[in-house]
């Protein structure tokens, strides 16, 4: 699969906007600031296909790309902002746990995490739910260049840990250095091909 090849498609605000499920499809989640952004433009290999650092209070939307005429790659709004007012998160919830339970052409969620860092109670939550929902999903420890080696080693194990996951079930990641890459991609390919 070629992932530089992408398109942005459209901007989804409602569930009655989602494009026809033509192509199996992977999102994108994590919280605000996580390096999300950084994460898919270093996957598809452009300085700004999707711009970093969106502020809370902004639209919040789907965002769907195509990657090789083959997939479509969902970019999900970032979540966690405590700033952002409650009637905001609960549209927000409910476009999104929309989307999660009931999209039949997802096959695969990439949780998007900082490896230095405990695991935040909202990434639990997200993590729970797909469980209970037989979604599966990937996470990805990204941000690894700013460990040490020994570092990277050790946050990963506790992030395993509370996650319930052998080390083989995700990905240590680095926007910066492209640390990763590589087997994020094969994986994703796989989610796409099987
Ligand atoms: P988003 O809000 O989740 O989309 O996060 P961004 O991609 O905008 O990243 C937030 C901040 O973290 C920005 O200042 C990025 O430059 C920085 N960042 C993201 N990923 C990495 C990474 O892998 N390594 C380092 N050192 N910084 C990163």
């Amino acid at each position: 699969m070629d992932f530089s090849r992408v398109e942005f498609i459209k901007g989804v605000y409602s569930l009655k906007e989602l494009p026809e499920p033509i192509w199996p499809e992977i999102a994108f989640a994590g919280r605000s600031n996580v390096g999300k952004s950084s994460l898919i433009n270093r996957l598809v290999r452009r300085r700004n296909l999707v711009k970093t650092s969106s502020r809370p209070g902004k639209t919040q939307a789907l965002n769907y790309f195509s990657v090789d005429e083959r997939m479509y790659l969902v970019d999900l709004p970032g979540y966690g902002f405590a700033r952002v007012p409650k009637q905001m998160r609960s549209s927000w919830e409910h476009l999104i746990t929309g989307y999660l339970e009931r999209r039949e052409t997802l096959v695969c969620v990439v949780v998007i995490i900082d490896l230095r860092h405990e695991l935040k109670s909202q990434d639990r939550e997200l993590v729970d739910w797909l469980r209970h929902h037989q979604k599966p999903f990937l996470p990805v420890y990204t941000k690894a260049d700013k460990l040490s080696k020994n570092k990277q080693m050790k946050n990963a194990a506790a992030l395993d840990a509370a996650l319930t996951i052998t080390p083989d079930k995700r990905v240590l990641f680095s926007a910066r250095t492209g640390q990763g890459r590589e087997d994020l991609e094969s994986r994703l390919a796989n989610y796409v091909e099987n």
